[in-house]
């Protein structure tokens, strides 16, 4: 049993402090939303009255925080009384700057650290099967393994401090574009006068095949189990993809890679945002086609 300090008990922290309390760790929380602690209160954890209560004992710390300026001011710029040689793991997904910042920040003190983002959604949080694309020494990534697996079903060291980070942009930014690009094709095919599941099956077993078509589509009685058969809810809100959209575009401009689809994308899914549609599952992008899905 490890005593665990968990910073950020929203809609994945939350979760994810619970599948460490059941595998039998002492987690002591703490988020700054009354309603957050009172909810952790409920589910057995250790609510504290700070984060430096929540780490001052702490062998682990985790953060799971909305952005790359929530973790530094929590853990970086703040003075919290960490235990000598904690190992802190931020699963937030933040801007590649911030992250290099926070492995910088906390190892000045003496601290191991991990970058250690995650894919997987609520669901996958509750159910302990996120996978975590893991940044940081060799050494690091090790002693984490055993409190990661309580959390997740795929843990993937991708390399060096930030490289966690890097994998989750990267991924997402060729989420939102190949989602789009599922969305135009299957518009089009409509628009062309096609059947539509006559289009699906030919395109899932031909050069157009991939994840957002086969196993996510867009358009409802496709895929059952996808997020466009229950309007939209559940699933990985549009908000979110627009965030990590923009932290690609972030990444694109300072190391001076093209990434045009990618901007492209992040324009439509602030459109789609702008429009109200926010919350709703990324699949939902295909409602800026115009068609009536
Ligand atoms: P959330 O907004 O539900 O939770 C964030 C929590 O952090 C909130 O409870 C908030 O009160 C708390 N918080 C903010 N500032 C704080 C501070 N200074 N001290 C303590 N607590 C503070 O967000 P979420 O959906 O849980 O996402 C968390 C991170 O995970 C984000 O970086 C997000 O991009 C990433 N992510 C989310 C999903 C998803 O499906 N929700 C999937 C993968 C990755």
């Amino acid at each position: 049993m490890a005593v665990i300090g968990f910073i950020g008990l929203g809609n994945m922290g939350f979760p994810m402090a619970c599948r460490l309390k059941e595998a039998g760790h002492d987690v002591r929380c703490f988020d700054v939303s009354a309603g957050s602690m009172a909810r952790a209160h409920g589910a057995g954890l250790k609510p504290q009255g700070s984060a430096a209560d929540a780490v001052a004992s702490a062998e682990v710390v985790f953060t799971m925080l909305p952005s790359g300026r929530h973790v530094l001011e929590v853990l970086a710029a703040g003075d919290l009384p960490f235990a000598a040689g904690a190992l802190v793991v931020d699963c937030s997904t933040i801007d590649v700057a911030s992250c290099a910042a926070f492995h910088q920040a906390l190892q000045a003190k003496g601290l191991a650290t991990l970058d250690a983002p995650v894919s997987g959604g609520v669901g996958g949080a509750a159910a302990g099967t996120l996978t975590f694309m893991v940044g940081g020494a060799v050494a690091a990534f090790e002693r984490a393994q055993d409190l990661l697996r309580a959390m997740g079903k795929n843990i993937i060291h991708a390399g060096d401090a930030g490289a966690g980070q890097a994998a989750k942009i990267c991924n997402n930014m060729l989420a939102g574009i190949s989602m789009l690009a599922v969305s135009e094709a299957l518009h089009l095919a409509k628009r062309l006068g096609l059947d539509t599941r006559k289009f699906f099956e030919i395109a899932s077993t031909s050069s157009g095949q991939c994840w957002a078509l086969t196993s996510y589509a867009p358009e409802p009685g496709l895929v059952p189990s996808a997020p466009s058969n229950r309007g939209y809810e559940g699933g990985f809100a549009s908000e979110l993809m627009l965030k990590d959209l923009r932290l690609a575009e972030q990444a694109a401009l300072a190391s001076q890679s093209p990434a045009l689809l990618g901007a492209a994308a992040a324009n439509v899914y602030a459109m789609h945002c702008a429009a109200g549609r926010g919350r709703l599952d990324f699949s939902s992008i295909i409602q800026m086609l115009g068609a009536s899905h």
